[in-house]
Formats: structure tokens, C-alpha cells, sequence
């Protein structure tokens, strides 16, 4: 199959799974720092299952396809994505609550879990009402802040396989450590997400959430596109202090900056590329390294233009 058959394959076959389907759809429509070229076929799938089908008959037919949550935490390059990027951010339903359980779809906006939590009267996620990802994004990098992270409180995980085949991995099996997740090396397609809380005072539960998210919005500049963090934290410090000791806050880069209210998060000013991202990337890298003696590893996942 040359490559124009194998995405009319996959197109054919995600109508037929009642997916919407875009040719040629721009990446910076679906990352929050608003940067990416067009990807060859971008599929909206109505549910987690039909996500992972769709992913694993890319994979069948050789096909570069991958998961994309909200788009939060990856940069796409100038160049776009040759093949299939794969979207199950349409479940606005599912999330359900059980006892001291909430259940949710990993297409599940994790601020919807939260406010469906708190109205529930179940306490232990506040931390991440104001993490703009996904359910299946958040497992995949063990999102957190503010002291809590989502291997405190996740239950289980429901995942599907190459094969079709769905296992329900408990908190242990998930391998969860600093932004990091068994499914970074599983290639497996996680579907759902089981959390257990803690029966709290919904008032109280709310104004915490409200805390941090005003802690956030003081100390972080919401009001640019950005993908959060651009570096994970090194042993002993914050990348933030150390780009700052560095020198860089403010440093420009064509439409890009460090950004001068916190100098872990890089900035689209409004008409930013991937180039000059990664560029300031490398650039806050070598200096930190120089200055500071601190090796930064970039927390955002930066995804090829092809599979190499
Ligand atoms: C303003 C802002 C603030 C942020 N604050 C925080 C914070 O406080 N703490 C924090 O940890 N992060 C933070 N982030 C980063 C980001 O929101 C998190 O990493 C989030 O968990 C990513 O979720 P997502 O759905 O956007 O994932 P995406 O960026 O879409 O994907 C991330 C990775 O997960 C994989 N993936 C997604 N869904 C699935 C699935 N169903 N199955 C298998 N793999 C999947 C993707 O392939 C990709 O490799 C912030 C980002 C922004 C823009």
C-alpha cells in the first residue's frame, strides 16, 4: 500500500466507526501552546475504544499514527504529522461515581473529574483542577501539582492492547514515577481511569480548588499559549530558578519567549513555530548547563514529523 492508500484505509474505516474525520487538519487547532503544522488525517473518535481500534489498525497497516489527548503536553513540528493523529477528547459523558470511586473515560477532561468529585463530596484531587489535559494524558504522565499527583489517587486503569485485548492494571502495575507511566514503552491505548477519594465537605473541597487554581493563575502566564512546563524538575532544584539564574526570562526567539512571569514555561506570543520553540529549548538547555551546571530534560513530549 503506498501511503495515499493506507490513509484512505483509515479514513474509510473511522467513518464507518461514526469518527470525524479531517484531511490536512492544522496541529496548532489542537495543542494549547498553538503551534504545529497540518497532519495528513486527524480522526475525532466518539469514544476511548474506537480511539485505540483506529490506533492499532494504523499500527496493522504500518501506518505513523498516535493518541492525542488535548494536546497539553506535546509540540508538533513546523512540518505537521505524515499519517494519523488520533483524538478522543469528545467524551463530555461517562465520568460516574461509585462509594469513594469516580470512573472516567480518557477522553474525559480532568477539570470535569474534578468538578465531578467535588459536587460528590470526594476530596483528594484538587490538585488537578487546573491541569488542562485528559484523563488518558494525565495517567500517561502522571500528571500533578502542588504536592499531589495522580499515582496518589488513581485505582486502576483500563488499557487495550495490539491485540484487542483490554486489561484493568492496578495502581502498582502502572509503573507511575516523575511524569512518567508504563505506557511510555506499552504502546497500549489506556481507556478509562478508576480514582478513589476521600468523602470531604464539598464547600471545602471547592474552595481549595479555588485556591490553586488562583495560585496558579497569579504565578503562571495563562493568558499566552503554553504547554505548561517546558522542562521537568532536576534532582535539588527548579527548572523555573535555574533558567532564571541563567539569564534567559524574557528571552525572545521569533514569536516565542521565556516567559518573565515563570521561566519553566515558554510562550507563543501569538505567531510562534515549532522551530523557534525547540530552538529556545536547546538554547535554555546549553545555558542552564553552563551557568548552572544543571542538566534540563524537556517535560514536553516533542513528536517527529514521521516515524524514523
Ligand atoms: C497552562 C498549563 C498548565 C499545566 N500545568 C500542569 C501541571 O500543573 N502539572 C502537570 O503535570 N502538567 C501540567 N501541564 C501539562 C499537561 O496539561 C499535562 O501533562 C496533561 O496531563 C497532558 O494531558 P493531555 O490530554 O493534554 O495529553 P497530550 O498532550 O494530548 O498527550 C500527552 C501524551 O499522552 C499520550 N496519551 C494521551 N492520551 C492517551 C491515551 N488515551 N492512551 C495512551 N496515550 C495517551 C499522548 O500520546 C502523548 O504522548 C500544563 C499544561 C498547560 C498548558
Amino acid at each position: 500500500m503506498t501511503h495515499r492508500e493506507k490513509i484512505d484505509f483509515i479514513r474509510q474505516k473511522a467513518f464507518a466507526c461514526g469518527a470525524k474525520v479531517f484531511d490536512s487538519e492544522p496541529l496548532s487547532k489542537h495543542t494549547t501552546v498553538r503551534v504545529g503544522g497540518k497532519c495528513d488525517l486527524m480522526i475525532l473518535t466518539p469514544d476511548s475504544e474506537t480511539a485505540a481500534r483506529l490506533y492499532f489498525a494504523c499500527k496493522d497497516i504500518s501506518l505513523y499514527s498516535m493518541i492525542l489527548g488535548n494536546g497539553s503536553n506535546c509540540l508538533f513540528s513546523d512540518g505537521g504529522f505524515r499519517g494519523a493523529v488520533i483524538v478522543s477528547t469528545c467524551e463530555k459523558s461517562g465520568i460516574t461515581v461509585n462509594g469513594n470511586t469516580v470512573s472516567a473515560p480518557s477522553g474525559a477532561m480532568l477539570i470535569n473529574v474534578c468538578k465531578v468529585a467535588q459536587e460528590a463530596g470526594l476530596g483528594g484531587m484538587e490538585f488537578a483542577y487546573g491541569i488542562p489535559g485528559t484523563v488518558g494524558g494525565a495517567v500517561y504522565m502522571n500528571a500533578g501539582a502542588y504536592g499531589g499527583e495522580i499515582k496518589n489517587i488513581v485505582k486502576s486503569v483500563r488499557a487495550m492492547n495490539s491485540s484487542g485485548k483490554v486489561t484493568a492494571f492496578t495502581a502498582d502495575e502502572l509503573e507511575l514515577g516523575y511524569r512518567c507511566s508504563r505506557f511510555e514503552s506499552t504502546d497500549e491505548v489506556i481507556l478509562s481511569a478508576e480514582f478513589e477519594l476521600t468523602p470531604a465537605d464539598p464547600k471545602i473541597i471547592l474552595e481549595k480548588m479555588e485556591e490553586l487554581m488562583a495560585r496558579r493563575k497569579s504565578r503562571q502566564p495563562l493568558e499566552y499559549p503554553s504547554f505548561g512546563s517546558a522542562f521537568k524538575r532536576p534532582e535539588g532544584t527548579y527548572a523555573g530558578l535555574v533558567i532564571e539564574q541563567s539569564g534567559l526570562k524574557g528571552a525572545v526567539q521569533g514569536g516565542a519567549m521565556i516567559s518573565e512571569k515563570h521561566a519553566n514555561f515558554i510562550i507563543n506570543l501569538g505567531n510562534a513555530t515549532a522551530e523557534d520553540i525547540t530552538t529556545l529549548i536547546a538554547r535554555a538547555q546549553a545555558e542552564v548547563k553552563r551557568a548552572t551546571g544543571y542538566s534540563l530534560e524537556p517535560e514536553v513530549r516533542l513528536i517527529p514529523e514521521s516515524r524514523e
